[in-house]
């Protein structure tokens, strides 16, 4: 098989890295795909879906299964602070966790089908929104023109920043970790810095919930019961000696290797919070949402199957990993398999500042993706 990039998937790549847009706001960069797609001639465009999803179908007209590979179309708001050319042009919102990347992956996927449509089944790409807040998988699900298109499989990767340039990690099982933000306020009554004691104070709820927290804090291996919880941000009363506070507020990120194990994980932390509230009024908000993903045994061993026919080399990663990825959505209504291909060991990691996509990933993602599509239609 031909490995060489494709300059014009790089270009595409790269002028998607500069132009990058936020979870649920990715109309341009759905409409610049679909522009330059249509030439592949899908038997199927859907438009907008869950947000500004895009999914292009290939349909043979045959019977046999409908496999779906996916690509996220967000970026993340963070300033990118590398020095390439492509650079973001936007300030404060970049492509660090390589979508880019995978959407030139998939772009190169079209144009495959274009030029050698399925023999029987059909194959659905999805470019999905707001992956990074956890909203957008579900929202394709929860669209109705989604019904159509279930797939008998789905396939994602993502790039690996740590793990060997161009080698794959597949395992069966857990591939990443579910989590949830909680977001939780306490409100009390201000008083006097002198006589505390004619106010209600938050700061011994708060105090406590830090100290109950505190043995989640350090992550430790990711195997059954993992349970890691991390303060994204804490603040408390006015900046001022002369007041006891009244209310505080906290951001804490909970993760678990099931759907299962978070929601005991959290419904801990609220029971906890709220007893230690005492006479507090306590509001807990859930946000960012992910389900864990679990990989379908037959799905895994499809991946590693494919990747051992183009002789790419498993790498040694720790799945799963403990980062979350919506993906996990899909997991709950058919085969999936997530896998990873690495960045290289020294690279900037996702979400890094400096972190950019390496171009030489496209072409055996491409490679790869069309290979576990010719091993799933030849069942
Ligand atoms: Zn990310
Ligand atoms: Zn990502």
């Amino acid at each position: 098989m031909n490995l060489d990039t494709d300059p014009s998937l790089v270009a595409l790549r790269h002028r998607l890295h500069a132009a990058p847009e936020l979870s649920g706001a990715e109309a341009g960069t759905a409409r610049l795909l679909r522009e330059m797609l249509q030439a592949t001639d899908p038997d199927q465009i859907i438009e907008g879906l869950g947000g500004h999803g895009l999914a292009l179908v290939y349909d043979s007209d045959m019977s046999g299964p409908g496999v779906m590979f996916r690509a996220e179309l967000d970026a993340l708001p963070i300033a990118e602070r590398g020095h390439v050319p492509h650079a973001s042009t936007l300030p404060g919102i970049a492509h660090l966790c390589g979508h880019d990347g995978h959407m030139a992956i998939l772009a190169g996927l079209a144009r495959h089908l274009g030029r050698d449509r399925p023999a029987r089944g059909r194959v659905i790409l999805l470019f999905q929104p707001a992956e990074e807040t956890g909203a957008g998988a579900r929202a394709v699900l929860a669209d109705p023109r989604f019904d159509s298109l279930r797939p008998d499989w789905a396939f994602a990767l993502h790039n690996m920043p740590g793990l060997g340039l161009g080698q794959i990690a597949v395992a069966a099982g857990p591939a990443s970790c579910a989590s949830v933000g909680l977001h939780l306020r306490w409100q009390g009554r201000e008083a006097h810095a002198s006589s505390p004691e004619t106010g209600l104070s938050p700061a011994h709820a708060v105090a406590s919930l830090m100290a109950a927290l505190a043995p989640f804090s350090t992550p430790g291996p990711v195997t059954d019961g993992f349970r890691l919880a991390t303060l994204c941000h804490l603040s408390m009363g006015a900046r001022a000696f002369g007041i006891a506070p009244a209310s505080a507020e906290a951001m804490v990120t909970l993760r678990a290797i099931s759907d299962a194990g978070l929601e005991r994980f959290e419904r801990d932390i609220a029971t906890l919070a709220e007893h230690q509230a005492g006479a507090l009024a306590l509001q807990i908000s859930r946000h960012d949402h992910f389900n864990a993903s679990i990989n379908d045994p037959h799905a895994s061993r499809i991946v590693a199957r494919a990747a051992d026919a183009l002789g790419l080399v498993k790498g040694c990663f720790a799945l799963p990993m403990r980062a979350s990825e919506d993906f996990g959505a899909f997991s709950a209504v058919t085969r999936t398999a997530l896998f990873f291909i690495g960045a290289g060991e020294g690279h900037p990691a996702l979400h890094d500042p400096e972190y950019d996509f390496p171009d030489a990933l496209i072409a055996p993602a491409q490679a790869l993706f069309t290979r576990i599509l010719s091993e799933v239609m030849a069942h």
